[in-house]
């Protein structure tokens, strides 16, 4: 059972900031426009795709051109000073008649501590250049009934999945958020049950709320199959992979777990 299913077409797009709105107190969206999106291969669920941005004091966006797993032989070869930023995030919504993508930013830290995608998306400025090469899916399902469980980080992606998703779906989502004030209304199938989890708790690590109420209040549902899907913090998916597949006993190709980010440490590139 492969981990994830990648596009058939892989290359760089170009495009630029069009719209700015702040989703909720820790969400802005971008939307990003550009004719060279004619041809992005979407795939919904929670698709990725890498997001590359200029630097502080850059005046060009300089990105790899080339298609397939060749960007980051170049990328790597680019001068420091020239050299992009570059972030994975989810395609939370792809309109090709418009050639646009929706992307939901977390904002996290302060200034002085946030990452460089997290300051780039306070500040961002209709026309600013960003690049956008396309990623694969992680949402692989093996059953009907499922557990969606993730950090903020992983909102776009339970988001995305949940509006998707077939009406015959059931189950739980679990989605956790820094604040009570980040809950929005979600389309859900009807009998799927979502929790939403705010920390409400700045010195919290994110994740681990999550972690703890599915540990002590979830099992599988006697005499079913279940498909479960985990992303966010790494100690999220780690922790919660461990629990399903040695105490509830979900084989382990029923589980899809992916780490988004690890506390206190960058994101390469
Ligand atoms: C497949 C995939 C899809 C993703 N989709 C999204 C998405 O749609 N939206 C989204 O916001 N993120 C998403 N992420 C996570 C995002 O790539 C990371 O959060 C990334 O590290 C942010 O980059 P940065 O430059 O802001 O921070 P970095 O430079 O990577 O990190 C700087 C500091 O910030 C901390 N940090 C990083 N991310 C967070 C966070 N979310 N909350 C709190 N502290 C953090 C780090 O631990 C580090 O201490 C996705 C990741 C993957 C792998």
């Amino acid at each position: 059972m492969p981990r994830h299913k990648s596009p058939t077409r892989r290359r760089m797009h170009r495009a630029e900031v069009t719209r700015i709105e702040r989703t909720s107190p820790s969400f802005i969206t971008l939307t990003l426009h550009g004719p060279d999106l004619a041809d992005f291969e979407p795939m919904g669920v929670d698709q990725s795709c890498r997001f590359f941005f200029r630097r502080d004091g850059q005046r060009e966006l300089a990105m790899p051109t080339a298609s397939h797993n060749g960007w980051l032989a170049q990328f790597l070869l680019m001068r420091p000073a020239v050299r992009p930023w570059v972030r994975l995030y989810t395609v939370r919504a792809f309109r090709p008649e418009a050639c646009e993508m929706d992307i939901e930013f977390v904002l996290h830290g302060d200034h002085a501590d946030s990452g460089p995608a997290s300051a780039f998306t306070l500040h961002a400025r209709p026309g600013d250049p960003v690049g956008l090469f396309p990623e694969a899916i992680g949402y692989l399902p093996t059953a009907q009934s499922q557990l969606l469980v993730g950090d903020e980080s992983a909102v776009p992606a339970l988001l995305s999945i949940l509006e998707q998703s077939p009406p015959d779906l059931i189950g739980d989502a679990y989605i956790e958020v820094p604040t009570r004030r980040d809950i929005r209304p979600v389309a859900a199938p009807a009998g799927v049950t979502v929790h939403w989890l705010p920390r409400d708790d700045h010195t919290a690590v994110p994740g681990q709320l999550a972690l703890k109420t599915v540990t002590s209040s979830w099992k599988v549902p006697p005499d079913q199959r279940i498909y479960c899907w985990v992303a966010g913090e790494s100690g999220l998916p780690t922790g919660l992979r461990r629990y399903l597949v040695k105490e509830q006993g979900v084989p382990k190709s029923d589980v899809s777990f992916l780490g988004y980010w690890r506390h206190g440490k960058s994101s390469h590139g």
